[in-house]
């Protein structure tokens, strides 16, 4: 859920919209006019599925744009505003989806045989999204995965709504019960991912490679580094690198400026703390000072 399109070329951005939207449409007939409690959660999910995606394409260039007076320290976090979207937008369909299909399945409904043709119909326009999707660079994969989804509940909802034509509507309910399982499914990970990253997590996995590179390539040994990601391979904090007694001030801004290029490569963003090498003799010999003429 809530994949954008941001590394498609726009063209290809506008087919894979429009193809996604009549497919949506072809299913919102399987599931308004015929019947189908399973074409229904199918027809409202891929809806959804394509105005999140827009939501998370529009954050995602939001969050691109540099700092400037009211964000300070960049836009990065602007991207979680595309996966509060798609939240709020898949949640919306599950309440309205669960009250719906316990009516349905209380009281019974009827599931006219064009339903199953409408979401056959309605599936052929995504096989096309999946092959314009090919192709298309690494990136890809992620909207190639999320669209094959896509096509396994296609044919959930073609099999079950034509078990709900010709043999019982429970068939169907079902079918949109599965889907709808599914759903707060993906509801819950997204919720899960969104909560750690915007929880200030520490990349672990990069904090060894940033340290060795600033002793490898600025020469200078690192007492402490805090990093947290802000977005997806963004990462902000601080740095305390250790300097000679005696380094002049311009020597010493001309490290911090290497060490800030050197871990901007990695994607990462910090504030230089500078100390002198022997700060922590001088501070044990000041408080055993502070000792000795407390005993006087
Ligand atoms: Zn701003």
């Amino acid at each position: 859920m809530g994949r954008g399109f941001g590394n498609l070329g726009i063209s290809r951005s506008l087919a894979v919209v429009l193809l996604s939207a009549l497919g949506g449409s072809l299913k919102v007939v399987g599931g308004l006019v015929y019947g189908s409690r399973a074409a229904l959660v199918d027809a409202l999910t891929s809806i959804v599925n394509l105005l999140s995606a827009l939501a998370v394409s529009k954050f995602e260039y939001l969050s691109t744009r540099p700092p400037d007076g009211d964000h300070h320290y960049g836009h990065y976090r602007l991207f979680a505003g595309g996966s509060i979207a798609a939240l709020v937008l898949y949640s919306t369909v599950g309440g309205a989806m669960l009250v719906e299909l316990a009516f349905g399945a209380v009281r019974g409904y009827e599931v006219h045989i064009y339903a199953p043709l409408y979401t056959a119909l309605g599936v052929a326009p995504y096989v096309l999204a999946i092959a314009l999707s090919k192709g298309a660079g690494r990136s890809y994969q992620t909207y190639v995965k999320f669209t094959s989804i896509e096509l396994i509940e296609g044919a959930t909802v073609v099999a079950s709504s034509l078990g709900g034509a010709l043999l019982s509507y429970v068939i169907d309910a079902l079918g949109a019960a599965a889907l709808l399982a599914y759903l707060y499914f993906e509801i819950a990970v997204e919720t899960r991912e969104l909560v750690h990253l915007i929880s200030d997590r520490a990349p672990t996995h990069i904090l060894s490679e940033a340290s060795r590179r600033v002793r490898r390539e600025v020469g200078v040994s690192v007492k402490q580094l805090r990093l947290r990601e802000v977005a997806p391979g963004r990462y902000q904090g601080d740095i305390t690198i250790v300097l000679p007694r005696g380094t002049s001030v311009e020597q010493a801004h001309d490290v911090a400026r290497k060490v800030e290029e050197a871990l901007g490569e990695l994607g990462i963003e910090v504030v230089v703390h500078v100390e002198p090498t022997d700060t922590e003799e001088i501070l044990r010999r000041e408080s055993s000072a502070t000792v000795l003429s407390l005993n006087r």
